[in-house]
Order: structure tokens, then C-alpha cells, then sequence
């Protein structure tokens, strides 16, 4: 006998699971219950560099229109709140010393803007060109959208005099920027209780199908008792656990994990302007050492390969309000699917080589190299398909559904995804883009095709 009942059960209360415990409260009556074996948000949720981007060129504009949406939904969630969450709108600015790369831009800028994500604004420094608007440091309203590639050289030193004299060209996509993640999550739980979300502190571990519908879910709670909890539908909203938790229901998704870790610095020099957007160095690079430190890393087999070249792709952002010193940095220049364990590991000298690789965007950052400040890291998994699109859509036990995926991309797609996953559950209208963002894509032979033809996965 079930010792309770409810109309949903959902597994995991990361940004994923709690999204979709606000979103489907709104249109549900019933009971929905949020089950999570740690504290909310705690496990990859809040590692989170709290970015987000609806600059997704790709073999469709499928990502943008999805990530538009999930924007729409944060700027109204902002609203209501006078912006409790802080979103603003600075930008993310791409940064290239490489003419070939700059080409790139403007290849991939021309085909995210006929997807529909905004404007492309060009400064060559030609005539009749229109004028570049900078980005303002707080808020997220009356900003341009789409995107400025620059390559007029007096106007990136003007509005970006931080920057590298290698820089060539900037592109600087607009309807992106950062916001808390933590308070997001916050106003999003506490919204879903107030509708009446239940969240229970449990583990689940065992499901009951009967002839291939979901029947009800087993918790298993910390003191060791257990509850089977009887229910129609099932949300499997896991983060880097949807694959153990959909093998419960006996379901292999095409996913994989990463390992991708972020650095913390006290930026006490004030060297990272603190109303910089989010920097990115688009370039492979070889780290900067002086003679003596070559030639000690020659001779020392397990630390060589830190001569070798690192890819594209180290990033940094100033972090917190009026007085903090706090800089982000990140490089997955290691990241390789692997096994999801805990505690994550650290390799002791990442925050250097992040320092090292940011001051190829920044280069007054390189004062800190012999000098580093206390670095904190944390980091966590992007739990990911091949081609970096999410998964929102039911599976094939009926009943259950799937929200993850999120990749490197969760907290900036999780009200869009919430938004999709209950409209597959509540069978209301589907948006254009629901079917890219379901197992089934890789069934059509013409979604295949594309894939083989666009390897860029628009991953930082
Ligand atoms: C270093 C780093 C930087 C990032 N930067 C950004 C960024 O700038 N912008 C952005 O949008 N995203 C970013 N992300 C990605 C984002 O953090 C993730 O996509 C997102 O947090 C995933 O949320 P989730 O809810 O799917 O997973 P999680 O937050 O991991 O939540 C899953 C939950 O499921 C629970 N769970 C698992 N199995 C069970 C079970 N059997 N029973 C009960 N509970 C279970 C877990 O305890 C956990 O609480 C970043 C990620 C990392 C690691």
C-alpha cells in the first residue's frame, strides 16, 4: 500500500527540478512533490558562473529560440521582483588576436542573426556605420539586443582599454549578462511553495511501472525509513544523475559528463574594471613562463605538458556590488567525459594557469601570476548530449519526463526548459521548437545530417 499520494514527483531540487516545480504549480491543482536527497541548489546549481546568453548560432535556431524564451521569463520574473535576482545585461565580449577567427564571428554573428537572435551591428570604423552603445553595469532594460562585432581598433581601446593590444576584434553579443543564480533559485522555491509545493528531504531509489506507466516512486529518507509514494507522473531533474535515475525506469539517455571547475580571486590590485562584461579569449594559447620556469617544467615529465598549447576559451567576469574585489575564472582546457564523482577534483595548479590564460585578455592581470592572490575552487559536472542541447520531453515509460541536459547552460535555460517540460505534461501547445529538444531528434535523418555538418557546440 502507498503511504501517500501525489499528482507529480519530481527527483532532484537543482535549478532544473525547482523551475519545474514553480512552473507547473502555476497550472496544477494538485499535489506536486519536490524530492531531493541535499539541501536545494547545492549541487551543481550554486556552482554555477551565473551567465547567461541567448547567442546560440547553430544548425538551427532551435537554442536561441528556446533560450530567448527562458529570457523572456527571467527579465518577467525580475520584474515582479524588483530584480531580487540582479540580472543585468552587460554582455558577453568575444575576444580574438587572429584575423581568421574574426571571420569566424562574422560568419557565425550573419547566421545567429537570420535565427533571430538580434541585430548584428558592424564597426569597422567605415562611415554611415551605427554608433556602438555600451553596455550599462546594473539592470537589463532599454539595451540593445543582437550583437556588435568591432573592428575598429580606437573603438575597442575606447570602450575596452583593458584589453589585450593583440585584440583585433570584439564581438560583443548584447542580450546576455549575469544574474544570482542562488536568488533565482530562492524566489523560484519559495513561489512553487507558496503554491503548494511539497519538498521532502529523500533519496529516490526505487520506481513502480506497471504495464510501462509510472505507478508510483520509492523515497528513501535520510533516518533510514522508507516511503513508496503513489503517482501518475515522475520527473527525472537529476543534474549529473539523470542517467542512474532514468536506469531506474530501464532508459539509457545519450548523455555524458564533464568536469569543469571555476576560480574565485580577490582581485585587490583592482585590475578587472568592475563593470567589465563577461571576457572571453577565443585563441589557443601558450602560457607565458620565463626561461628558468621553461626549463624546470622540461625536466619534469608530469608538469611538461603545461608548455604544450591550451585551447580557446578562458573567461572572467567581475562578481558582487558596490565594494567587492571579486573576479570569476574559468578554462575548461581539460574537460573530457568522465564518471560523475564527489568530492570533485581540483588540480592544484588550475588557478594559476587560469591566471596565466586570462592575462592574455587582460594583460595588467599578469602582475598576479608570481604573486597569486588566495584562489577558492569549486566546480561540478556539465551533464550534457553530443550536440549541447538539453532535454525536456516526456520518455518512453508513460508518465515520465526528463529536464536535464543543462550542460554548462542550466541556470540561463531552466525557465525556458520548466516552461517546455509543462507543456509535454500538461499536453497544452507545444512551442516550434519542442521537438529539438527531445531524444527523438537524433531518430530524424535530416537532424543527423546537420549535426555532421556543425561541430561548434557554442560551449565556454
Ligand atoms: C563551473 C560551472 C560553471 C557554470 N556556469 C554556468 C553559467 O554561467 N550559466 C549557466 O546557465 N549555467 C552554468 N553552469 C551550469 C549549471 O550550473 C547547470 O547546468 C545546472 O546547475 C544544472 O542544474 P540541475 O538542476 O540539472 O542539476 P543539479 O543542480 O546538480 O541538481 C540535481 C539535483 O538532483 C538531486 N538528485 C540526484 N539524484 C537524486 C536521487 N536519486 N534522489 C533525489 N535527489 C537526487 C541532487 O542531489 C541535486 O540536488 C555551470 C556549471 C559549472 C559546473
Amino acid at each position: 500500500m502507498p503511504d501517500r499520494t501525489a499528482d507529480i514527483v519530481i527527483c532532484g531540487a537543482g535549478i532544473a527540478g525547482i523551475s519545474a516545480a514553480y512552473f507547473l504549480s502555476r497550472e496544477v491543482n494538485g499535489t506536486i512533490l519536490l524530492a531531493d536527497e541535499r539541501p536545494p541548489l547545492t549541487l551543481t546549481s550554486d556552482k554555477s558562473t551565473e551567465a547567461y546568453r541567448n547567442w546560440w548560432p547553430g544548425p538551427d535556431g532551435s537554442m536561441i529560440a528556446l533560450m530567448d524564451r527562458s529570457i523572456d521569463l527571467l527579465e518577467e520574473l525580475a520584474r515582479a521582483s524588483d530584480n531580487r535576482f540582479l540580472m543585468n545585461r552587460r554582455g558577453y565580449v568575444y575576444t580574438t588576436g587572429r584575423k581568421e577567427q574574426a571571420e569566424c564571428y562574422l560568419k557565425s554573428s550573419k547566421i545567429a542573426e537570420q535565427q533571430g537572435a538580434g541585430e548584428l551591428r558592424i564597426h569597422s570604423g567605415a562611415c554611415n556605420e551605427p554608433a556602438y552603445l555600451p553596455s550599462s553595469p546594473e539592470g537589463f532594460e532599454e539595451q540593445p539586443d543582437g550583437a556588435d562585432f568591432i573592428t575598429d581598433q580606437a573603438l575597442i581601446r575606447k570602450h575596452f582599454p583593458c584589453l589585450s593590444e593583440q585584440v583585433v576584434a570584439v564581438l560583443h553579443t548584447r542580450r546576455c549578462g549575469w544574474f544570482s543564480g542562488q536568488q533565482l533559485g530562492m524566489l523560484l522555491l519559495e513561489r512553487a511553495r507558496q503554491n503548494g509545493v511539497r519538498v521532502v528531504n529523500a533519496r529516490v531509489d526505487g520506481i513502480d511501472i506497471r504495464h510501462n506507466a509510472i505507478r508510483g516512486v520509492r523515497l528513501a529518507f535520510p533516518d533510514g525509513h522508507e516511503e513508496c509514494i503513489s503517482t501518475g507522473i515522475f520527473v527525472n531533474a537529476a543534474g549529473p544523475y539523470i542517467q542512474p535515475v532514468a536506469s531506474l525506469l530501464d532508459i539509457h539517455l545519450p548523455v555524458f559528463s564533464e568536469r569543469h571547475l571555476k576560480v574565485v580571486f580577490k582581485d585587490h590590485l583592482g585590475l578587472l574594471p568592475r563593470d567589465a562584461p563577461l571576457l572571453i579569449w577565443d585563441d589557443p594559447q601558450c602560457l607565458g613562463w620565463t626561461s628558468e620556469e621553461r626549463a624546470m617544467l622540461e625536466e619534469t615529465e608530469e608538469l611538461r605538458w603545461m608548455l604544450g598549447i591550451f585551447p580557446p576559451g578562458v573567461h572572467t567576469r567581475p562578481e558582487g556590488g558596490k565594494g567587492s574585489q571579486v573576479i570569476l575564472g574559468l578554462w575548461p582546457y581539460d574537460a573530457e567525459p568522465t564518471d560523475e564523482v564527489y568530492p570533485i577534483h581540483f588540480d592544484p595548479l588550475y588557478p594559476e594557469i587560469v591566471m596565466r590564460g586570462l592575462a592574455a585578455i587582460v594583460p595588467a592581470l599578469a602582475a598576479y601570476v608570481s604573486n597569486l592572490p588566495k584562489p577558492s575552487v569549486d566546480g561540478g559536472y556539465y551533464t550534457k548530449t553530443r550536440e549541447n542541447r538539453l532535454l525536456a520531453c516526456p520518455l518512453p515509460v508513460e508518465g515520465a519526463y526528463l529536464i536535464g541536459a543543462l550542460s554548462g547552460f542550466g541556470l540561463m535555460a531552466a525557465c525556458g526548459a520548466a516552461d517546455l517540460l509543462t507543456a509535454h505534461i500538461l499536453k497544452t501547445r507545444l512551442p516550434p521548437y519542442a521537438a529539438f529538444f527531445r531524444m527523438e531528434r537524433y531518430d530524424d535523418p535530416a537532424y543527423r545530417a546537420k549535426l555532421e555538418c556543425w561541430d561548434d557546440t557554442g560551449q565556454l
